[in-house]
């Protein structure tokens, strides 16, 4: 988000919360409650300096300056007029507050003060103004009739925002560990699995699952395309083979073996698995990849190993592979079964 984004933002929340206050110093003076009128005009200036704050962009001072306003507040309308009105409530929905901006802040950089302690001094101002309305009541007794609607107006806001606010929270955690799972199982360049996330499947595969079939496949005279045309050319060379790869044989588990190879999975039964392969490798060879206004020209060669039954993972990877090499040694673009 733009730093004047949160500055719109940070202004029209001050600008309700500074509504909030008149709202509530009207209702004060007609309840006769006046040391609380008074108590808003400070309170009112807090959040006219709040703008001055988020126009200088100082937004952790302008924070920091409301979280500790509002408590005392809270705390100041509870000791006046008891637990009745609910003000005490909002001490709930500043304490998750206080620990995700630590989290931002921690996140951009930017200093911040400490959660832990803060929250705790929060909880324990709550308990000292509770505790001395519960010994001694409060200060005025304005007519009861209005401390249902405040009762019922604040318990609505605080749990709505804590409900809402939770569940923002846990969709957050959920979809950053989605992504972090998905980074840790994908290579970047290619978008292929990596090696670690294959070995993972390939330890799947049913050890009498002879239907499946590996195919070690390695990009043919790949450090001199490399070497002509850079290693950004390399790297395009790459992505477009790895994408081929992953739409002809959309069924199978592509990974990023190494460098310039790729192992594809089938542990479904692949009627032609053969044909489908010979496929990809006429695919590459017969379609340049342009790059910087060139034309790149590739071939693959490829070993495809059939599961024997009871084979270990590590042999039918050998046996992939020792396919692979014949093709190498026999002239290179082409598939060896
Ligand atoms: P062969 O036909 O026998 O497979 O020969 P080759 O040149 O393809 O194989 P070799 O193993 O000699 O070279 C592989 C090269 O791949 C060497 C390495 O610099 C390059 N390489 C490995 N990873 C990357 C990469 O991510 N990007 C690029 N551009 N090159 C890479
Ligand atoms: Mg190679
Ligand atoms: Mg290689």
């Amino acid at each position: 988000m733009k730093l004047s984004h949160v500055q719109k933002f940070s202004a029209a929340v001050n600008t309700v919360i500074l509504l909030m206050v008149f709202g509530l110093m009207a209702f004060f003076h007609l309840c006769k409650v006046h040391f609380l009128t008074m108590f808003s005009i400070p309170t009112a200036m807090i959040y006219f300096i709040g703008y001055y704050l988020i126009y200088k962009e100082k937004l952790l001072a302008y924070v920091w300056m409301v979280y500790c306003w509002l408590t005392f507040y809270m705390g100041v309308t509870t000791v006046c007029l008891g637990y009745g009105y609910g003000f005490h409530l909002y001490c709930f929905s500043m304490i998750p507050t206080i620990f995700v901006t630590e989290y931002i802040s921690y996140k951009t950089n930017k200093k911040s003060v400490k959660a832990l302690p803060v929250s705790i001094v929060v909880a324990l101002f709550y308990v000292i103004c509770t505790g001395y309305v519960a010994f001694f009541g409060p200060i005025y007794h304005p007519d009861q009739k209005y401390a249902a609607f405040f009762w019922i107006f604040n318990a609505v806001t605080v749990f709505g925002f804590l409900i809402f606010y939770s569940r923002y929270l846990i969709t957050s955690i959920i979809s950053s560990q989605e992504k972090l799972i998905e980074a840790a199982h994908v290579d970047r360049l290619t978008h292929l699995y990596n090696r670690h996330y294959m070995l993972e499947r390939l330890e799947e595969v049913p050890a009498d699952g002879r239907e499946s079939f590996l195919a070690m496949s390695d990009i043919d005279n790949f450090k001199k395309i490399n070497d002509t045309y850079g290693h950004n050319g390399g790297d395009e060379v790459l992505k477009t083979v790895a994408d081929k790869i992953k739409n002809i044989c959309s069924s199978c588990i592509v990974a990023r073996w190494g460098g310039e190879e790729f192992l594809i999975l089938s542990s479904e039964p692949l009627p032609d698995g053969k044909g489908m392969l010979e496929r990809l490798r006429k695919n590459i060879e017969s379609e340049s990849i342009s790059f910087e206004g060139q034309e790149i020209r590739v071939t693959l060669t490829i070993g495809m190993a059939v599961r024997k039954s009871g084979q270990s993972i590590d042999k039918w990877v050998q046996d992939a592979d020792n396919k692979l090499y014949i093709g190498k040694n026999s002239g290179k673009n082409k598939v060896v079964i």
